[in-house]
């Protein structure tokens, strides 16, 4: 395998909820085709007369619910995730509301509800396809395929690989990053911040800046979440449950079970953030955005942590993150669940070790335990919607974190059997044997059984 070159902000992005495949995607989906309209010829670009986008696969699926349908025409519109107003998805509620695309010449009128939601089962490469097409009469003028392959990552048919800087320090096994922590005497976060540099071209301040950011827009998720009480949109109707359960929390002093219920109500909060279609840190998915930030917001209100281990932290969760996604998959449409709310708890359980001073190897138990038991997750979104059970499954999901943690920091070491390069490709291997039905189609599971949504 190549070594990873992903970077911290690839893995870590703003943008808004509830599903990173199913919004950040399709967005900057919409956003691109218009680029590439404006590639046309304008004599090409005046013949226009009608625009096509069809959803396959999982995004037809749950498309809907997961308001796949305002993320494209927003992109279409010139938003872009990491840019836009936290809830400017609301804009394109209305599915007959006309729009004007200005397509440099040629205006077309387009309406949210002129995007087709087509085939589940196809044949295309990956199960999150869109095809956009411009024509003019029966003849296409541009078309492009593209894929929305987990964690707002889009690519498209004929994408290659971007041309990265070289890792200063290649790996893509934990195996490979710890030979290189020995040899070299670095620490995990100097290693991370060393290859995101040579990666991307960034200074060590702005990736420290970026960073702030990131945790910055995961505490406001948090706090906003807590403060926020009512239904969620959409068919189910489901009530808010963070703010009651913060303050219960907080009578209790943080204290005892308050501790867990302070846990629980953060991950709840930011989750449902998520669902309200307002924007989030991927972390590494839409669908787990609860996760990590709950035990960031834990550290740093009733634990001390100073920002320079929330900033180290975080390093480490998103060297779990690449691991993660290079060598199995973040995508619930390709693994199910545990590649979303189990990578998530993985990574926020090696951000608790690391950022509380724990030895390296206690970093990567805690994220090894922590995945491990969520091995075999599968994703059946009630209705599309990413509510039930994602948003309660956030929550187990930091519940689960914090106690890999405390698992991987009590006992010694040596009790360990697994790896974590043993658990990644358990992941995979559980992914490519589940059934397509529990990967992100609402085909079966809770999706099921509770029809009626
Ligand atoms: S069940 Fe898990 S993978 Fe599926 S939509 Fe919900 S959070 Fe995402």
């Amino acid at each position: 395998m190549p070594a990873i070159t992903t970077s911290i902000f690839e893995l870590l992005k703003i943008g808004p909820g509830p599903s990173s495949s199913h919004t950040i995607g399709p967005m900057k989906a919409g956003y691109d085709f218009m680029e590439r309209i404006k590639e046309l010829p304008k004599e090409e670009r005046l013949k226009a007369t009608l625009l096509e986008v069809h959803l396959f696969g999982s995004l037809s699926a749950t498309g809907e619910g997961h308001g796949t349908r305002r993320a494209v025409m927003s992109g279409l519109l010139g938003y872009l995730p990491d840019t836009c107003q936290p809830n400017v998805l609301e804009e394109f509620d209305d599915n007959d509301r006309p729009f004007e695309l200005d397509i440099d010449g040629a205006m077309i009128t387009y309406h949210p509800g002129d995007i087709i939601f087509d085939a589940i089962q196809h044949d295309y490469p990956h199960s999150n396809t869109m095809i956009f097409r411009l024509k003019s009469g029966d003849d296409t003028l541009v078309e492009r395929m593209y894929f929305s392959v987990g964690g707002g990552f889009l690519r498209w048919q004929g994408w290659e690989e971007p041309k990265h800087g070289e890792p200063t320090y290649p790996y893509d096994t934990m195996a490979e990053l710890k030979d290189h922590l020995r040899g070299k005497s670095l620490r995990l976060h100097e290693l991370i911040i060393a290859n995101e540099q040579s990666i991307t071209g960034m200074s060590e301040q702005e990736i420290y800046d970026g960073l702030d950011h990131i945790i910055e827009v995961m505490e406001r998720s948090v706090e906003l979440g807590i403060k926020s009480t009512g239904v969620l949109p959409g068919s189910i109707g489901l009530q808010r449950k963070a703010a009651v359960m913060y303050e219960q929390a907080k009578k209790e002093q943080f204290q005892g079970s308050g501790f867990l219920k302070a846990i629980n109500a953060y991950a709840l909060a930011a989750s449902e953030e998520n669902a309200s279609g307002h924007c989030v840190v991927t972390a590494p998915t839409c669908g787990a955005a609860g996760v990590i930030p709950s035990v960031v917001f834990m550290l740093k209100r009733h634990m001390g942590a100073l920002q320079e281990e929330i900033r180290q932290g975080m390093l480490a969760a998103a060297a779990i993150g690449f691991l993660c996604k290079h060598n199995a998959s973040i995508s619930g449409a390709e693994v199910g669940c545990q590649g979303e709310v189990g990578v998530a708890s993985a990574m926020a359980a090696a951000f608790l070790a690391y950022a509380r001073g724990c030895r390296f190897q206690v970093t990567e138990n805690a994220a090894e335990i922590a995945m491990e038991h969520h091995l075999g997750l599968t994703c059946d979104p009630v209705g599309g919607y990413v509510q039930i059970p994602c948003i309660e499954r956030n929550a187990m999901g930091a519940v689960k974190a914090y106690n890999a943690y405390l698992i991987a920091s009590t006992l010694d070491e040596s009790y360990q059997k697994v790896d974590l390069d043993k658990a990644i490709a358990a992941m995979a291997q559980t992914g490519r044997d589940m059934s397509r039905k529990y990967k992100e189609t609402s085909l079966a599971g809770l999706a099921q059984s509770m029809t009626e949504c």
